[in-house]
């Protein structure tokens, strides 16, 4: 965490599986200079096919034609193919994970370090697996609702997601705190959800809180976490 050396608050935001609104996301988050981690499957793309979230479609984007678009940004893993890796017989669940790096390395120009467990889903036998594979920390969907710095990287816990009813009172009470501990709000999501949920507003007026601050540090997952 070398951005401790001059602030005390970070804010890091995480979003999955490479939908067409996150280039919308995107705009927003480069209108407030707010930096995020997308958690992307190599192996899927609109050939794949979409699916529906509250009775609208949701594709996937054709990475190779976005990569431009997520400069700025940190890309992490999400599983080749986006299935429950607890599911699987532990050499598929890695060959899942090493193929998504292997993919998004070639095509970001960066290897990922991070991920986001797909569904959510881990294990002790996943975990070990990642560690092997050389991933620094994996998203879980565990809300803490707090800010605590943690140790346990490869079970990571967001504090909330974006439609969290404590979001906005959790974003008053971090712009409001003075830590002497370094303190990271972290917010996950999926961008097709402000589509089918009709609340694009929820994020402007999140970032708008929180962008712009010279005692916040606003990083990619890496930069805050590692
Ligand atoms: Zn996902």
């Amino acid at each position: 965490m070398n951005w401790t050396t001059h602030y005390k608050k970070a804010v890091t935001f995480s979003y999955d599986d490479g939908v067409t609104p996150d280039l919308k996301l995107l705009e927003i988050f480069n209108k407030y200079g707010i930096k995020c981690t997308f958690n992307l499957n190599y192996g899927l793309g609109p050939s794949k096919g979409g699916w529906e979230y509250m009775g609208k479609p949701v594709n996937r984007l054709d990475l190779s034609e976005h990569v431009k678009a997520y400069e700025g940004h940190e890309i992490a893993a999400h599983a080749l193919t986006h299935p429950d890796l607890t599911k699987l017989p532990l050499e598929e669940a890695r060959r899942e994970m090493a193929e998504d790096k292997e993919g998004l390395a070639k095509l970001f120009g960066k290897c990922p370090v991070g991920m986001a467990y797909p569904f959510g889903t881990f294990n002790d036998e996943v975990v070990s697996m990642l560690d092997e594979l050389g991933f620094k920390y994996a998203r879980t969907v565990w809300s803490s609702h707090n800010f605590d710095a943690q140790s346990d990287l490869l079970r990571f816990r967001p504090t909330c997601h974006h439609d969290d009813e404590k979001l906005f009172e959790l974003a008053e009470e971090f712009l409001a705190m003075e830590p002497e501990e370094p303190k990271i709000f972290y917010i996950w999501g999926h961008s097709y959800e402000f589509e089918g949920n009709d609340n694009w507003d929820r994020i402007e007026k999140l970032c708008q809180m929180l962008a712009g601050r010279d005692d916040i540090f606003y990083g990619t997952n890496e930069e805050v976490l590692l």
